[in-house]
């Protein structure tokens, strides 16, 4: 029981496991496939962003050559209208500045406040000294923003580098377009300091290099160390794991974009955690539909053991049953007996009473005898009496047979003795009530499979309810006769009385016609001889004979040396 409970737990557990381990092979499946497509999105997202901040850009380069070329940029007459142009040039474009230097580095003219100071050995202004276009970044100190600078080369009519426009592109104004918007965006420089986002808790993080040698670029920015992250590779795919606040993602796909042209790179971060939703979800009803197909099959099993306990339980319960029933049979077949000898005690005690009479008289003529020296007559009348005792003693010792119970199952029994001795003890009863008996074939034995006691039990019943049944008739006569076949013996018992009135029920248990009184019927002798007969592999069977009376035969197994007992 206790280790059917143990097995029955340890597979419950097992099956959970193998539910647990399914849904989560397809949930990593599902969100594989989730982030593929999540990806796809993203890297659109991703050139968007890169390609409208290229496109800006690329608007306030194109504007530094342009001015470049200008008549009045070109011939540096009057400072004043340069400043105009220039100031023109920065309202419609909403650049921070504009601004011509000379070939030192000296500020000619600029569009909006204080002329710059110290531009003279900027990188950018060195590269448009050379006559190629300068470009830079940084946090501008005159205007405490984040911009972009691009020097353009003013060339003279010999092709000679004769001045250099630069113009100040704040990268702020632009960023305000897009700040907030998904997914997270930032751009990178050669520094690897963020420097463009549409986050701002993301400005001024710095990776790899170190920060000091940085600092002299930003100047004034506080630069910060990047923030920290766990990599997970999936599929090809960079997944971070980070914690940067409530607008950064805490789970994302890392994508990357080179932007050579601008020299910057541009990241994105997008949310997986939509993904891994749809996968949980998805993994989430595989496990319950799994779960309860499985506690359905749990039920069922459970129902079928149940169903099997209770059937071992029952099946326990009939056998105990079927004991008490094969003893209340047995029980029954001693009352039965003792019924049947009941019919049998008048006769009986006038078989016995008769030689006791007869052993009286012989007793005292044997006396008498034996006074008048009259030994040979003398000898007779004891002879007599012998006789008598030997007759008395056999009925008793018929009857102690009959009466005990039999242990024996079924064995060796000889027939022709078995209805000598039934019919021994009805011999005082036939003779009172004048039945004439036709019997033959009474010297052969016939040797069948059954008990001695048991069968002395059918056939007495059979020759006493066929005494029965001649009572009242002026004609009696009993008929026993054995005929042996090949794989049956069949004795059969006719009796010249009225027949029977309803044959399909003599063998129910209790079906008497006869009064109920102590000698009478109990209707329980011919059911249980039926029970009898069918135990020794027989049948019985009771019906009307064509000539009339009632004709009962009795089919039973012939002995054969090697049939088991
Ligand atoms: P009981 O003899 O106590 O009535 P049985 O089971 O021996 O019980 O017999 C049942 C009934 O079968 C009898 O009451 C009787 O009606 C019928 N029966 C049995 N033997 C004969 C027979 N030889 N002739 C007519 N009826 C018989």
């Amino acid at each position: 029981m206790n280790t059917g409970l143990w097995r029955r737990i340890g597979l419950s557990a097992a099956f959970v496991i193998a539910v647990g381990a399914v849904s989560t092979a397809l949930y990593n499946y599902a969100f594989t496939q989730a982030l593929e497509q999540t990806a796809q999105r993203g890297r659109a997202d991703l050139a968007l962003a890169a390609d409208r901040l290229r496109a800006e850009l690329q608007r306030y380069r194109e504007l530094g050559v342009y001015l470049a070329d200008h008549p009045l940029v070109q011939a540096p007459v009057s400072p004043d209208a340069i400043r105009q142009l220039f100031v023109r040039s920065a309202d419609k474009t909403t650049a921070l500045d504009v601004v011509l230097l000379d070939t030192k580095g000296n500020v000619v003219a600029n569009a909006i406040g204080d002329p710059p100071q110290g531009w003279g050995d900027a990188p950018f202004f060195l590269r448009a000294m050379d006559g190629a276009l300068g470009s830079y970044h940084a946090v501008s100190p005159r205007f405490g923003r984040r911009a972009f600078y691009y020097a353009a080369p003013v060339f003279g009519l010999t092709r000679e580098v004769q001045g250099v426009v630069v113009v100040v592109v704040d990268i702020e104004r632009t960023e305000t377009d897009w700040r907030g918007g998904l997914p997270v965006v930032f751009f990178t420089d050669d520094l690897g300091v963020v420097f463009v986002s549409n986050r701002e808790e993301l400005l001024y993080l710095q990776r790899g290099v170190g920060l000091t040698s940085a600092n002299a670029d930003y100047r004034t920015a506080p630069l910060r160390p990047f923030l920290s992250y766990q990599v997970e590779q999936r599929n090809k795919l960079e997944l971070w794991r980070l914690d940067a606040g409530r607008y950064v993602p805490a789970q994302a796909l890392h994508l990357v974009q080179d932007l050579p042209v601008i020299g910057m790179r541009a990241e994105a971060l997008v949310d997986v955690a939509p993904s891994a939703k749809l996968a949980s979800l998805q993994a989430a009803v595989l496990a319950a539909v799994c779960l309860a197909f499985g506690a359905m099959l749990f039920l069922a099993t459970e129902r079928r053991r149940t169903l099997a306990v209770a059937n071992l339980l029952l099946e326990k319960r009939v056998a105990e049953r079927t004991a008490e029933l094969e003893r209340a049979q047995a029980d029954l077949v001693q009352a039965g007996k003792l019924s049947a000898l009941g019919k049998m005690s008048a006769g009986l005690s006038h078989e016995l009473n008769q030689p006791l009479m007869a052993v009286q008289n012989f007793a005292e003529n044997a006396a008498l005898y034996l006074d008048r020296d009259r030994v040979p007559e003398a000898r007779a009348n004891l002879e007599r009496i012998s006789d008598m005792a030997r007759r008395m003693g056999r009925i008793i010792k018929n009857l102690r047979a009959f009466a005990r119970q039999e242990s024996e199952p079924v064995g060796r029994v000889d027939l022709t003795g078995v209805i000598a001795s039934a019919l021994e003890l009805s011999e005082a009863r036939m003779a009172q009530e004048g039945v004439a008996l036709v019997w033959s074939d009474r010297d052969r034995p016939v040797q069948v499979r059954g008990g001695e006691v048991r069968l002395q039990q059918v056939v007495l019943n059979l020759i006493s309810n066929a005494l029965d049944a001649m009572s009242s008739q002026t004609f009696r006569c009993l008929s026993i006769s054995i005929a042996r076949e090949p794989e049956k013996v069949i004795l059969s018992v006719a009796d010249t009385g009225p027949g029977i009135t309803a044959p399909e029920k003599i063998f129910d248990p209790f079906y008497s016609t006869k009064e109920v009184g102590a000698s009478e019927g109990m209707g329980l002798g011919l059911s249980i001889s039926y029970g009898l007969v069918q135990s020794f592999g027989g049948m019985i069977r009771g019906e009307n004979a064509p000539e009339g009376g009632a004709l009962f035969t009795v089919e039973l197994k012939p002995w054969q040396e090697d049939s088991t007992p």
